[in-house]
């Protein structure tokens, strides 16, 4: 077994995710047989090339695996290897194949580059597409419209998830790719009113789904609040005037999407967000549905970690004082710097509670915070946690763990859950399960 293994987002945004019940599968097998094919790393970099699911299963149940060490020259050959290995599977959609190849026409280099004069890029361009058009056996405009298909797949990805951009290429929906791309250009407001529709209907058709909506946009630049895409119901709205973390917590997936599609998870401030509160149009239904008005404040970062400057959160707390009209619900690992905010009305405080060791802190500065709304996390639950008391807080969240570049998905034990449910109870607490929480009971009768 190799020492420590690294997981490039690059190489793994080229490898096909499995659909949840191939992970099944693959996971059964595993846990039953061992994992015998080995995980193939390139060499002297410890970087995983192949074998991501069968790594993730590994560390996950603590068990032994093989690899394998292969000599890459550079990035572009890693790329090239893991391409061709993905479109030897077989099996494979039109959608998959023509994602893989635009893939390869995208991190491939341009020849003739070097000046940076226009006509030499396009005749670089040009060569490019004609070199992988042969390896290919398709016309270079084919490899061309790859290379744009792929773009805008990776785009929807960004914007709506991994989940929706792996059914689009599994052809789970009728999207020909030049809907894919319309898709992929439209504003993200838009774009996930047209993929919840798509969710209730896949076989829907694009021209059909645009004539149904109209999405007011206020100011092309004007920014705006980012739909939830995970049935978060109590929250349908994320807004990040901040973003970045430093808690490096293993089981982070706003790391992996930073990583993947921005190159680093760094702290920063994006003032030009801070305007989302006003130029987000209110839903209807608004009044009888709370999450509808309910907004996630940075989830791609704590906001109140240790690192972050007091004017980054002086700034977030004024524009959400000045937008009463949305609830917005702050959520950190570092509860003690909660203590001296004076708090809107309209927020919700919370602070994640994963494992016991959490707990004390979370008691102690929450028993000094005013807030409207004071809550628990615990997603994911990773043990069995127990308060001294829960009077102090009004609600509580449960969850598991989902799939992320590091670690599997993961459920708690239902005692764990158990517990907490029971200490809710006692105290009248509302009670949330996340639809990502499946575990329950799995109790039988006594055997005669
Ligand atoms: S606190 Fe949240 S954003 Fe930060 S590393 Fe942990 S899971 Fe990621």
């Amino acid at each position: 077994m190799a020492g420590m293994i690294k997981v490039d987002p690059e190489f793994q945004s080229l490898i096909l995710p499995l659909a949840d019940i191939e992970f099944k599968q693959l996971e059964e097998k595993i846990l039953r047989d061992g994992c015998g094919d080995p995980l193939i790393l390139w060499k002297g970099k410890d970087i995983l090339v192949d074998g991501h699911d069968r790594y993730l299963i590994c560390q996950e149940h603590k068990l032994c695996y093989k690899t394998l060490e292969r000599e890459f020259s550079s990035k572009e050959e890693v790329v090239d290897w893991i391409v061709d290995n993905q479109l030897g599977r077989g099996n494979l959609t039109d959608s998959q194949v023509a994602y893989l190849r635009g893939k390869r026409c995208n991190f491939e280099k341009i020849s003739g580059d070097r000046d940076g004069k226009s006509n030499r890029k396009i005749i670089g361009l040009k060569l490019k597409h004609a070199k992988l058009a042969e390896e290919f056996g398709v016309s270079p405009e084919t490899i061309k419209k790859d290379g744009q298909f792929a773009k805008a797949v990776d785009a929807i990805e960004r914007d709506i998830g991994p989940e929706f951009s792996r059914k689009i290429l599994a052809e789970e929906f009728k999207l020909p790719k030049s809907d894919v791309l319309r898709l992929a250009n439209k504003p993200i407001n838009e774009k996930e009113r047209i993929v919840e529709i798509l969710k209730a209907n896949e076989s829907k058709r694009l021209a059909d789904i645009e004539k149904e909506i109209s999405v007011p946009i206020p100011n092309k630049h004007a920014s705006m609040f980012n739909r939830t895409n995970d049935n978060i119901e109590w929250a349908r709205w994320t807004w990040n005037p901040v973003v970045g973390c430093k808690h490096g917590c293993p089981y982070c997936y706003a790391r992996d999407i930073a990583n993947r599609f921005y190159g680093n998870f760094e702290p920063a401030f994006k003032p030009e967000r801070l305007l989302a509160p006003k130029f987000t149009p209110m839903p209807s239904g608004a009044s009888e549905d709370i999450g509808l008005k309910t907004v996630f404040v940075c989830s791609m970062a704590d906001l109140f970690g240790d690192w972050v400057p007091q004017e980054w959160i002086d700034a977030v707390l004024e524009s959400a004082r000045n937008s009463p009209k949305w609830n917005f619900l702050f959520l950190t690992k570092n509860p003690k710097r909660l203590i001296d905010i004076d708090w809107p009305k309209n927020a919700w405080v919370g602070t994640t509670v994963d494992v016991q060791r959490r707990v004390k802190a979370a008691e102690e500065a929450f028993r000094q915070i005013d807030a409207t709304v004071r809550f628990i996390s615990c997603e994911p639950l990773q043990e069995k946690v127990e308060f001294d008391s829960m009077k102090i807080f009004d609600w509580i969240i449960v969850g598991g763990r989902s799939r992320c570049a590091n670690l599997p998905e993961f459920q708690p034990k239902w005692e764990w859950v158990e517990s907490i449910l029971n200490q809710a109870r006692e105290y009248g607490l509302k009670v949330y399960f996340k639809p990502n929480l499946t575990v329950r009971p799995r109790e039988y009768p006594k055997d005669r």
